[in-house]
């Protein structure tokens, strides 16, 4: 039996590719190993979509390639292989044995496999319900890696799910470059609430959507999705900026009154829903003007949670021809205003969840009195925990608990069992 030592990188996407991989490597008498030391292969699963993802790739072939002995392989798939396709990479890189572009279960199996090694808990898996993207921001290298934007058939979505939910999944975390898309290629219409109505007849208790494209996002999908009492209400909108004339320049086509009208109507339906964006600064042209213009707009919407990027000037975008580019330097006094303004809003809307009730879906034991788990308003990895006080043993790790919501503090929750 041959050892693989996997390493995924990147976002959940990349991860499902590969928990396909491995799923189909591990059928084909692969047994999995994280002890470097004795594996007959390495393979990194990588990511390139900015500069310090590209950087952490390379430095990960770098590293095992050192570490690599002569009868070990060492094998890269994923969006590094991708965005640079047409240069010849094993010239690059001569420690690794074989490249493989992206999705690399493709070279292994004619048909996409439903089956998956989950890399992650085994609470909650990610669904790629969509690949590519036919967007065209400015900044963005997507499009050239992953291609043109296309969505999985249904029928196959479902026998996924259905594996995902035998395993003991109990939250299913719906991703793509833009899956409120869902289905137009297909010749759906309201493509992605019909695939949520057929996965809700499944045997799953919790449904997350992340990526909602403000662009596409409709006040009707909108009232859908909160209709829907197994969609999370959690609104993950990565709006990239709120001025006007940036987003014009990004090619990202709303506007602030576009997000505001979307954001007032999920609040006036659900007050407490969590709504997530991220942020990109120093995008060229951003002077100081626009950037207050930014920081303003996040201090009236107030997000629950943030992310914010630098804005990368990549080979291959539009963005890296554009004029009145911004420092380096600039670029991350801007991030971390942005950051040390959303620690505030963050923390003040924690706070008006104490006394509220939620849900816990409890992911594993933290000290002998307590528990962690994701609440609904909590995507795993990206935004805070929840701990719930118990005795050792009290809860069983993917049980969902009803909890009331005692502390807060800028990121994370403090609850009680009911
Ligand atoms: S929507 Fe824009 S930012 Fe997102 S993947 Fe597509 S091109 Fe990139």
């Amino acid at each position: 039996m041959k050892k693989l030592y996997p390493v995924s990188l990147g976002c959940p996407k990349n991860k499902v590719d590969f928990e396909k991989l491995l799923a189909l490597l591990l059928k084909r008498g692969f047994q999995i190993t994280l002890d470097p030391e004795v594996a007959d292969v390495f393979w990194i699963n990588t990511c390139a979509f900015i500069k310090p993802a590209l950087q952490e790739s390379i430095d990960h072939i770098l590293e095992l390639g050192n570490l690599k002995k002569t009868y070990q392989k060492l094998i890269v798939s994923g969006c590094l292989t991708a965005r640079y396709r047409d240069i010849n990479l094993k010239e690059l890189f001569p420690e690794v044995d074989e490249f493989y572009d992206i999705e690399p279960y493709k070279y292994f199996s004619e048909n996409e496999p439903v089956e998956r090694v989950l890399t992650e808990t085994p609470f909650y898996a990610y669904l790629k319900i969509t690949e590519g993207c036919s967007h065209s921001c400015s900044y963005c290298t997507i499009p050239q890696i992953r291609g043109p934007f296309r969505s999985k058939p249904l029928e196959l979505l479902l026998s996924e799910a259905q594996n995902l939910i035998k395993i003991g999944i109990r939250e299913l975390i719906l991703v793509g470059q833009d899956i409120t898309l869902y289905g137009k290629d297909l010749g759906m219409k309201e493509g992605l609430v019909f695939l949520l109505e057929k996965l809700s007849f499944l045997d799953i208790p919790r449904i997350r959507l992340l990526y909602l494209h403000p662009a596409n996002l409709s006040l009707s999908l909108i009232r859908n999705l909160l209709g829907n009492p197994k969609v999370l209400p959690y609104f993950d909108l990565p709006i990239q900026h709120a001025h006007p004339e940036i987003l014009k320049k990004m090619r990202r086509p709303y506007g602030p009154e576009k997000i505001l009208n979307l954001i007032e109507e999920i609040r006036s339906l659900n007050p407490l829903a969590c709504v997530r964006t991220t942020v990109m600064v120093g995008f060229p042209g951003e002077t100081e003007k626009e950037f207050v213009f930014l920081l303003e707009f996040l201090q009236k919407v107030k997000f629950d949670y943030l992310g914010v990027f630098t804005f990368y000037p990549e080979e291959g975008t539009t963005g890296i021809k554009l004029p009145f580019q911004v420092s380096y330097k600039e670029k991350l006094r801007r991030k971390r205003e942005v950051l040390k303004l959303q620690r505030e809003i963050s923390k003040e809307r924690l706070f008006q969840r104490i006394g509220t009730l939620d849900e816990v879906l409890i992911l594993g034991e933290k000290t002998s009195k307590s528990f962690y788990g994701i609440s609904k308003f909590q995507a795993p990895q990206i935004d805070g925990l929840t701990y719930v006080k118990a005795k050792k043993n009290f809860f069983i790790p993917g049980e969902i608990v009803k909890v009331k919501i005692k502390k807060t503090s800028f990121y994370d929750l403090w609850a009680e069992a009911l």
